[in-house]
């Protein structure tokens, strides 16, 4: 995969796909920047080099043309993270777009119309892809948060471009993060695996199994590891038809030499709230009426130690229902720690969906050594699989 400091764009127009998909308020106003901030490295690469950028991207899930979902609402706020006047052609493909592009110069940059406001986007139509190609002299693809989308922007185009085709900045660091952690991380590797359930998991597990030393299961899916091996876990959440599974994992583990790391206790709720009643419980003599909310002090206390002494650290799924105040502790402990031992050398990557939130919500992003911008492009790598959108670069 060539990345984009292997070439000098000077006087190209550079096509770049880039995830601009981005939260917007109900005056569409947009909420968090961070999507084009983690954009502006590749795309000032291509203007230091004297090229002229043009992005695309996708925002939200329009049904065809839908103003809603128009990417003028975000032209402002892309002006002032890049600090260059952005020329917006209102549509993807047609006469205005390819004046545009055509009338625009190195310095400049061009934003087109919402990927997805054309159908073909999505359907990785290839003459779709071919007619956006023509726009561009070489192609980078920094939009990782799309990038395990075969869509015609993020990984059928990529065949118009055999030569000229390039990783942004973006994409190599996610890539590489994954990287460092999956094949070359020093160990200790440490993975830390929370969320509800074991079944959105499962592919996970068993891909880790193989690059870990030590693995933390936390989180709601804990449960369903306590009762297959005949723990009491009074009306804590727990997947049934997923206790065999269970202990099929653990057996694995054994037979891997991979330390697994229960919670032994739990913060307990008699309801599912944050005004509940509280009480600390063995995890494996929970009463019924009571349900396990948060890890507990000692289990806090076993997950730091592990955490300490590993040098590769993954950390995927809240270990409690962070998204209430009275059981969040666990999961904010768990960031401190991981925080620490980056401190002291070790790396770490937070990836995939609510972990993500929790490290924003708490503020640890910039005590990690990286946190991940794609949900399920994150969590498909972390499952082995190869992303559609890094095959065609590599291809
Ligand atoms: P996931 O998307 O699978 O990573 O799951 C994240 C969700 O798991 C969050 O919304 C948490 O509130 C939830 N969660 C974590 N621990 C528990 C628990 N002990 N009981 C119920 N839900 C939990």
């Amino acid at each position: 995969m060539n990345s984009i400091y292997q070439n000098d764009f000077k006087n190209q127009k550079v096509l770049i796909r880039v995830d601009f998909n981005v939260p917007l308020s109900n005056k569409k106003v947009v909420m968090d920047n961070s999507r084009i901030v983690a954009a502006k490295k590749t795309i000032d690469k291509i203007l230091k080099d004297g090229g002229t950028p043009i992005l695309m991207s996708h925002l939200g899930r329009p049904k065809g043309n839908d103003p809603e979902f128009s990417l003028s609402h975000i032209v402002k706020e892309v002006e002032r993270v890049l600090g260059v006047k952005i020329k917006f052609t209102n549509e993807v493909l047609g006469e205005k777009t390819t004046v545009i592009v055509k009338k625009s110069g190195p310095g400049e940059i061009v934003l087109l119309e919402n990927l997805r406001f054309c159908p073909e986007e999505k359907n990785g139509d290839l003459k779709f892809a071919e007619e956006l190609s023509k726009l561009g002299d070489s192609y980078i693809n920094d939009a990782f948060g799309t990038a395990h989308r075969a869509h015609a922007s993020t990984s059928i185009i990529a065949s118009f471009f055999p030569k000229n085709k390039f990783a942004g900045e973006l994409l190599l660091k996610e890539v590489e993060s994954i990287h460092k952690v999956m094949n070359t991380g020093k160990k200790p590797v440490l993975g830390i695996l929370g969320g509800a359930k074991v079944s959105s998991k499962i592919t996970i597990i068993n891909n880790i199994m193989d690059k870990v030393d030590k693995l933390i299961i936390g989180g709601g899916m804990a449960f369903t590891f306590i009762k297959a091996q005949g723990g009491h876990i009074g009306d804590s959440i727990c997947e049934d038809d997923k206790t065999s599974l269970a202990l099929s994992i653990l057996e694995k583990a054994k037979e891997k030499k991979v330390e697994i790391y229960l919670p032994n206790d739990v913060v307990c709720a008699n309801e599912f709230s944050n005004e509940a009643e509280t009480q600390i419980f063995s995890i494996n003599n929970i009463p019924s009426g009571w349900q396990g909310m948060d890890a507990g002090p000692s289990s806090l206390s076993n997950f730091e130690e592990a955490i300490m002494s590993s040098k590769t650290i993954l950390w995927n799924g809240p270990v409690g229902v962070f998204e209430m105040e009275n059981f969040s502790k666990g999961t904010i402990e768990l960031g401190e720690y991981i925080s620490k031992s980056t401190k002291l050398g070790a790396f770490s990557l937070v990836g995939g969906g609510d972990s993500v939130a929790a490290v924003k919500q708490f503020n640890f992003q910039d005590k990690v050594s990286y946190v991940s911008t794609g949900g399920g492009a994150m969590l498909e790598s972390l499952e082995g699989k190869t992303l559609p959108g890094i095959k065609a670069l590599t291809q």
